[in-house]
């Protein structure tokens, strides 16, 4: 739903403005309908593989816990990393990807 201000404020702006707001909002949604950059996910893991689908991100990773453990590093597990607003979210997916819909990048 768009903010009962944003509305009040769009209808008074010019034909000319109104354009530039569109062409605005289009790049922004482009931008965040990208899957996250390499660059922009964590970077302490041991990646084995990545793959895209659709907006997101998808890394088989090799995870570290951080304690004093035996069985580290654990995995590989796959996880998904997309965009939400100006953050990155991210899930576990697990050992398996289901990957019907994914093409192989790397
Ligand atoms: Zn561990």
């Amino acid at each position: 739903m768009i903010p009962k201000s944003i509305i009040r404020s769009l209808a008074n702006q010019d034909l000319s403005v109104l354009c530039e707001i569109r062409d605005h909002i289009e790049h922004l949604i482009s931008e965040r309908s990208k899957p996250p950059l390499a660059e922009e996910l964590p970077s302490n893991r041991e990646i084995l593989e990545v793959r895209m689908g659709g907006s997101t991100t998808y890394r088989l990773e090799r995870v570290s816990c951080g304690k004093n453990c035996k069985g580290c590093p654990h995995g590989p597990y796959w996880y998904g990393y997309w965009r939400e607003g100006k953050k990155t979210r991210s899930k576990y997916i697990g050992k398996n990807l289901p990957i019907a819909e994914i093409k192989k990048v790397q």
